[in-house]
Formats: structure tokens, C-alpha cells, sequence
């Protein structure tokens, strides 16, 4: 007695019923969306073909670049109202305030007028030498 439900509960195992069928929703159809970011990538994500309207995001990120996509192609999501493009400077200016930025800037300076000094003074020098072995040959 116990064997045949054995067997019974082998024979409803998953794949030999019903369940088996969800193999063929590899075929099922489908709803393709397109979304368009503001760099022109596009993107057409499947969604299963019963999936609530409500269900398919308005708005994707685009794994390009990062930015919103949406569905409509001639209008993608203004980026100025998500996270705006920000310049190298543009974030060097978030990290640094105006002053400290003013004195890194001072710094840089100076030490390319260092190196600047420095290079016009060994010009100098090769110059200098070049000027008098010139006039040794005089
Ligand atoms: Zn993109």
C-alpha cells in the first residue's frame, strides 16, 4: 500500500503534469517595449504578454549610461531633471569649497611657476654655456 502511493505521488512529480507545460512559455508571447534614453541607446526589455499595463515601468535606466529611459522615442527624459551631467569640474567644485579650491588653484600655480622658473633658469644656463664656448671659439 504504501509503494502504490509511492509510485502515485512519483507519477505527479513536476514535469509529468501540468506544470510541465511552463517549458512551452519559453514561446509564450510577448510584450516588447521600447525605451530611449538621452544618449539615443535603446533598449526593448520583453515583458510576459498577461503583465499589467500598470506593471511596465514608465521609465527604465539605460545600462549604457546610466540615464532614464522612456517609451517615447522623439522625447526621452530630460536628464536635467534627474541627476543633471556633471563636468570633472563640476564635482571638484562639490568637493571642494570656492576657497579651498582658490588655494589648490594657487598651489598648482605656483609649482608650474617653479618648474617654469626652473626650466627658464637651466634655459638660461645651457644658454649662457652656449654663449661663452661660443665666444672661447671667438
Ligand atoms: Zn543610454
Amino acid at each position: 500500500m504504501a509503494g502504490t502511493g509511492g509510485s502515485a505521488i512519483r507519477g505527479s512529480r513536476v514535469g509529468a503534469g501540468p506544470m510541465g507545460e511552463e517549458d512551452k512559455g519559453f514561446q509564450a508571447d510577448r510584450v516588447v517595449r521600447s525605451y530611449y534614453c538621452a544618449m539615443g541607446h535603446v533598449q526593448s526589455p520583453a515583458f510576459a504578454a498577461g503583465i499589467e499595463e500598470s506593471e511596465i515601468p514608465v521609465e527604465i535606466d539605460c545600462p549604457n549610461c546610466g540615464l532614464p529611459a522612456g517609451q517615447d522615442s522623439k522625447n526621452p527624459p530630460n536628464i536635467a531633471k534627474h541627476e543633471p551631467y556633471k563636468t570633472h569640474l563640476a564635482y571638484v567644485k562639490e568637493r571642494r569649497t570656492e576657497a579651498e579650491a582658490k588655494q589648490l588653484l594657487e598651489e598648482a600655480v605656483a609649482s608650474i611657476r617653479i618648474k617654469r622658473s626652473a626650466a627658464a633658469a637651466a634655459a638660461a644656463a645651457a644658454d649662457r654655456a652656449e654663449k661663452a664656448s661660443a665666444k672661447k671659439k671667438k
